[in-house]
């Protein structure tokens, strides 16, 4: 089927419900046996950056044909992956939900129209952000369909599929929010910001990030359990990196609310709020690539609490998707105790509406979703989000860690703490890496 024989009228208002017009099996089947004989092509951070460098008319009409061609591919392996889930995974209602609306986006990108002026690119990034919208609650959705299937797929092909799905996701807004941030940028040259080329900080600062991540912990923390501890960044505090500041702030984010509820369960529930006994506070060092600059280079970070750590029964699940320790809330959507549920040892404290789409973040500052709208509070608690309870916390900062080439690492020394070891590829360093 050829592209412009696919024209069709686009109305925003279409696409916010996922499960509206939604497009039968059948109807787009041979489109996507066209896009399925080619897998989506890796993404280099050379080619995410070069439709910046330098911002052009030229360049943005490159990147929409980039987008076009790429982010349909990346929707139609989703929608052949969820097709092939075995049957009565497939009937559950969240789990259908998420494929009528991949089966959406895919066809409505696949059938777009050729983008042959700004004009129609003001048009198009107005439709993309749109989209990226209708799948801002996709992963917690997931998450609800696998954890009422769990008896249906082992929690190693849940594990499997959701990876591949989270990455397939993290492509996927990372093209379409590049785009729309150098579109942007081109339209409104006087509020571009000169140290980003799109949604790449060429000057990152952890310690900037850690202190606004950990403000908003802070307050989460206390508005939940009634305390928190400090914070200490030491190293190279001053170091900077070229990054991808949401992703850093998602890690962050989610790191610090497992220290902090560590930290103060141990020290705090077990002392009670009249002792004196101090919380010990959390401390996270910088450590800049180390000189000679080695290729690749990397920032790396470590964060240590005196939470107790993870006692070594829980060791190997502590990367699986909803494991965790956090016992259920009072809010009937509550997505945690999954097929790993673990003892309730946090309280009514514990709940975490979870990575995208819910839980909460200081950029997503609560109930709006952040520029990647990956973490957006519910707030059913404190009014500000939730500090732990889906399981999905580790898992995801891994993968964003991963993403780029670098890694996050666990260390517990049990009955005292935990480190938690964040390596992350410089991006000015890394054009050839394959994303
Ligand atoms: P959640 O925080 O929603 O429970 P995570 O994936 O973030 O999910 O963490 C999974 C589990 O790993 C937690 O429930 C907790 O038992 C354990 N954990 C993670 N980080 C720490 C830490 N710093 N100290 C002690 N336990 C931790
Ligand atoms: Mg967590």
């Amino acid at each position: 089927m050829h592209r412009n024989c696919q024209r069709r009228k686009f109305h925003v208002g279409e696409i916010r419900n996922p499960l509206a017009n939604s497009p039968s099996p059948t109807e787009i089947a041979p489109l996507l046996d066209e896009y399925a004989k080619h897998p989506p092509r890796p993404l280099t951070l050379s080619t995410l950056l070069s439709f910046g460098r330098p911002l052009t008319p030229e360049s943005v009409l490159n990147s929409v044909g980039y987008v076009l061609s790429e982010v349909p591919r990346m929707f139609g392996w989703r929608v052949r992956a969820l097709e092939e889930l075995p049957f009565i995974v497939g009937m559950n209602p969240f789990i259908a939900k998420i494929l009528a609306a991949h089966r959406r986006s895919f066809q409505l990108l696949a059938t777009y129209p050729t983008v042959e002026s700004l004009e129609d690119n003001v048009k198009f990034t107005t439709q993309l952000e749109a989209l990226v919208q209708t799948h801002v609650n996709d992963i917690p959705i997931m998450a609800k369909g696998f954890q009422e299937c769990s008896r249906y797929m082992t929690p190693e092909e849940i594990s499997s599929f959701l990876d591949a799905a989270i990455r397939n996701r993290i492509a996927v807004r990372l093209l379409a929010e590049q785009h729309i941030a150098l579109s942007r940028d081109l339209q409104d040259p006087d509020n571009r910001s000169k140290d980003h080329i799109g949604v790449v900080h060429m000057s990152c600062s952890p310690r900037d990030m850690i202190r606004m991540c950990g403000s908003f912990v802070s307050d989460l923390c206390e508005a939940t359990l009634g305390a928190s501890p400090e914070i200490i960044i030491d190293g190279q505090v001053d170091a900077t990196f070229a990054y991808v500041p949401v992703h850093l702030e998602y890690i962050l984010t989610e790191i610090l609310k497992n220290a902090f509820r560590a930290s103060v369960e141990r020290h705090y529930k077990v002392h009670g709020s009249s002792s004196t006994h101090k919380i010990p506070p959390v401390r996270i060092t910088i450590a800049p690539p180390p000189s000679p600059v080695p290729h690749p280079s990397v920032l790396s970070l470590r964060i240590r609490d005196e939470g107790g750590g993870v006692s070594p029964s829980n060791i190997p699940l502590i990367f699986s998707y909803s494991f965790t320790t956090a016992g259920p809330g009072n809010d009937e959507d509550e997505l945690g105790g999954g097929p790993y549920a673990a003892q309730h040892v946090g309280g009514s404290a514990a709940i975490d509406h979870g990575p995208d789409g819910s839980g909460s973040s200081p950029g997503g500052s609560g109930n709006s979703p952040g520029l990647f709208g990956e973490i957006v509070g519910r707030g059913v608690q404190t009014g500000m989000g939730t500090i732990a309870g889906l399981g999905y916390g580790l898992p995801m900062s891994r993968l964003y860690a991963m993403y780029f080439g670098g890694s996050l690492d666990f260390l517990s020394l049990d009955g005292w703490g935990s480190d938690v070891f964040v390596k992350l590829r410089c991006l000015d360093d890394a054009g050839d890496v394959e994303i």
